[in-house]
């Protein structure tokens, strides 16, 4: 295994493996067949590549992700290591030529999309290459228990099993359930196999439910906060897809749209343009997704509830696969459950598919729904029990007090029991919202004693109440295109005033981690220009020169000699050789501005190249920034006010850097920001006049509220004025 950690260092940068991937490669070096059940972004790619690189022959790599292939094929090229792909993205020169060079064995890896391969061909291949290994990436693929099984998959299957001299085979998935797992072990006729679960949890990803708000001001302002970030925003039709991206194209915002509907170079176009980090935003439906792997995916915003957990779970988590701070937002209404259910219903399968693909809509119901971690709450359903609270999902911050909706929900209750469970939830809300409408008219429903109860709120609003009645128990459903509504037995308590019901109304997600640190570094900002250039000048998309968590790491580290770039994670050997001279020099020149003062006036492009990359330049220390030394003085007892005669400037001034400093995530003592008792008033404040401006919140509060205190409370719960 000296070997591989050497691998490890010299091509990738890395000191040490990621859980499970030292015993995953031992195992496959050794000769055993191999499942690796890893998370996303838990370092697959690693564990079938280094083994390729260790044994003699060509390595295959099995995957359906074309945009993955070229990437890892590039990355690869890059450092130095023979590889090559066949997918449909080949013209029908190259594919000969690569083929041709494949036969002569000029490859260590060979990247092959499984609906590329033909009896034939994979015949020609395996009597003509010392194949030693197989990998499979995507293996749940295989399985008609997973989600998204290919045919493909099974086909390949078979020829493997057939193959005189069979190589080893290794699978890889991020998603697998016991039951798929097992499955694809037998369906891949495995040998043996060595099994490795490293976990599902994804400790990088901030997950949030969020419900009962105005979907596309929360958007609004999610986006705001996140100014630089890139991400997908994942919405259920094409039409919403078109709407949503409308949006915020109006707004100002780089955003490209991705459909079934748009024609395959439209949606190839657009997909490079997101890679390229041309596009910030893309808003897309489900179409969009085994062609993607970005890792700097900063968040994946769900318009609505998906179908089932497997699902959400693998697209929410195509955020953060570089390892960085990422948020998954899924925003819910009651009302998704019948899209869902009708979708089902419409869908092809017979009678079983349907009821199981109804189950699993009923668990990510729950998820939606539920109260618990729901970091927990999804590895759970993996089958991992014994993982802790993540303690920064909406579920593990929701500290919002639950608010009593008895009354409310004894209007909705009696006025479905009046309506005997012959309409559906659409003519229920209209009788309560006292509407005109022509066949409730007709039905002589305005006749009701409920009739007009809830007139105050918006006819939307009241249905999704009801939605809530349906998903809490206390109201069902029919089966069939038109279902209709009816009490349970739950209901009757209520309706007694034996049981009172309550909700909780949760809307704060995680102010952006990442960005806030990144407005810190003004070092970070110039070596990310600098990327940008470099890439657009090698025509590659700028997370393949460096991720952000290497740029971050050289503007906190501030190598400027080639060691001491090699000390930087994701830094090897053939980078460093090519970029450290540019690197040194960027560092070197913010170095020598911090020392005249001037930091952020950096030069846009470019700088001139390095002096020898040997001499290290006197970067001094720069003094910690303003804000920073009033949060040490804080930190240290004083008052705002004191801290502000202390360094001669004002105490609003001072306020403003203990808030921005704990924004960035730095500790801070809240009580002594927050006065006890005021913080659940501020929020109510909030959750009524919004949290764009301050002057509505401060008017809504006491007059001893401060404005220090609303600041306080809306950097604690993640949200920005
Ligand atoms: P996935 O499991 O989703 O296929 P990848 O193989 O693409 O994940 O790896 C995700 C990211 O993690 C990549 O950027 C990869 O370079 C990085 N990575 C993998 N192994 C390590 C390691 N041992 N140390 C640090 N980073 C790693």
């Amino acid at each position: 295994m000296e070997k591989a950690r050497r691998l490890l260092k010299e091509i990738y940068g890395y000191d040490s493996f990621r859980k499970g991937q030292e015993a995953i490669i031992e195992g496959i070096v050794e000769g055993h067949d191999t499942l690796a059940i890893l998370p996303t972004g838990g370092g697959k790619s690693i564990c079938y590549q280094i083994p390729a690189l260790l044994l003699p022959g060509t390595t295959l790599v099995i995957s359906p992700l074309i945009s993955l292939m070229k990437d890892q094929v590039d990355s690869l090229r890059r450092v130095g290591v023979s590889a090559a792909f066949l997918n449909s993205s080949l013209s029908a020169g190259e594919y000969r030529e690569v083929l041709r060079g494949a036969m002569q064995g000029e490859y260590k890896l060979l990247y092959i999309a499984p609906e590329r391969l033909d009896a034939p061909m994979f015949q020609s291949l395996s009597e003509q290459l010392h194949i030693p290994l197989i990998a499979i990436d995507e293996a749940h693929c295989v399985s008609q228990w997973g989600h998204d099984f290919r045919p493909s998959y099974r086909q390949l299957a078979g020829w493997i099993g057939r193959m005189p001299n069979r190589p080893l085979v290794a699978a890889f998935t991020a998603t697998a359930t016991e039951e798929v797992a097992d499955d694809i072990e037998a369906m891949l006729k495995l040998n043996e196999p060595r099994r490795f679960v490293t976990g599902f949890a994804r400790p990088n990803l901030s997950l949030a439910v969020v419900s009962g708000v105005d979907k596309k001001r929360f958007l609004q302002r999610f986006l705001k906060e996140r100014e630089q970030q890139s991400g997908i925003v994942y919405a259920a039709t094409r039409k919403e897809v078109e709407q949503v991206c409308g949006m915020l194209q109006q707004m100002g915002i780089e955003a490209g749209k991705y459909h079934g509907g748009l024609s395959d170079t439209e949606r190839a176009e657009t997909q490079e343009k997101f890679r390229f980090d041309h596009i910030r935003v893309m808003v897309a439906t489900n179409a969009f997704g085994m062609g993607i792997d970005k890792p700097n995916v900063r968040f994946v915003l769900h318009w609505q509830m998906p179908g089932d957990l497997e699902s959400y779970y693998q697209e929410a988590g195509r955020a953060g696969r570089d390892g960085e701070e990422s948020d998954c937002v899924l925003l819910f209404e009651p009302a998704d459950m019948q899209v869902q259910r009708f979708l089902i219903e419409q869908g092809a399968g017979d009678a079983e598919r349907k009821s199981i693909g109804m189950s699993k809509l009923h668990m990510m119901m729950n998820y939606s729904r539920t109260q618990r971690c729901l970091q927990q709450f999804i590895v759970d359903y993996f089958g991992e029990s014994d993982v802790a609270a993540c303690g920064k999902c909406s579920s593990c911050l929701d500290k919002s007090e639950a608010v009593d909706r008895t009354q409310e929900a004894k209007m909705a209750l009696s006025c479905v029991g009046r309506m005997k469970g012959r309409f559906g939830v659409t003519m229920v809300a209209k009788v309560l919202k006292g509407s005109r409408d022509k066949r409730l008219l007709e039905f002589g429903l305005d006749r009701l004693s409920t009739y007009g109860l809830m007139r105050n709120l918006p006819e939307k609003e009241i249905a999704d109440w009801l939605y809530w009645l349906v998903a809490e128990g206390y109201m069902r459903l029919s089966e069939g295109q038109y279902p209709t509504v009816s009490l349970t037995a739950n209901a009757l308590p209520v309706l007694e005033g034996k049981t009172a019901i309550s909700q909780r109304v949760r809307a704060a997600v995680r102010q952006s981690g990442s960005e806030a640190a990144s407005h810190a570094s003004p070092l970070f900002e110039a070596l990310k220009l600098w990327r940008r250039e470099a890439a657009a000048a090698e025509g590659v998309p700028p997370f393949m020169i460096f991720f952000d968590a290497t740029l971050r790491d050289i503007a906190n580290a501030k190598p400027v000699t080639v060691d001491e770039l090699l000390s930087v994670k994701g830094i090897g050997t053939a980078k460093a050789q090519k970029y450290g001279e540019t690197i040194a020099a960027i560092v070197s020149e913010h170095a020598s501005q911090d020392d005249r003062g001037t930091g952020g006036g950096y030069s846009a492009s470019v700088p001139k190249p390095a002096p020898p990359s040997s001499t290290k330049l006197g970067a001094e220390q720069s003094e910690l920034p303003s804000h920073l030394q009033s949060l040490e003085l804080f930190q240290q007892g004083m008052e705002p006010a004191e801290i502000a005669s202390h360094r001669g400037v004002g105490q609003v001034t001072v306020e403003g850097h203990i808030i921005r400093a704990a924004g960035e995530g730095n500790e801070v003592d809240w009580d002594r920001i927050i006065p006890s008792g005021q913080e659940a008033l501020i929020l109510a404040a909030i959750e009524k006049v919004g949290a764009e401006k301050l002057r509505p919140i401060k008017d809504e509060l006491p007059s001893e509220v401060s404005y220090f205190a609303i600041h306080g409370v809306m950097a604690k719960h993640g949200m920005q004025g």
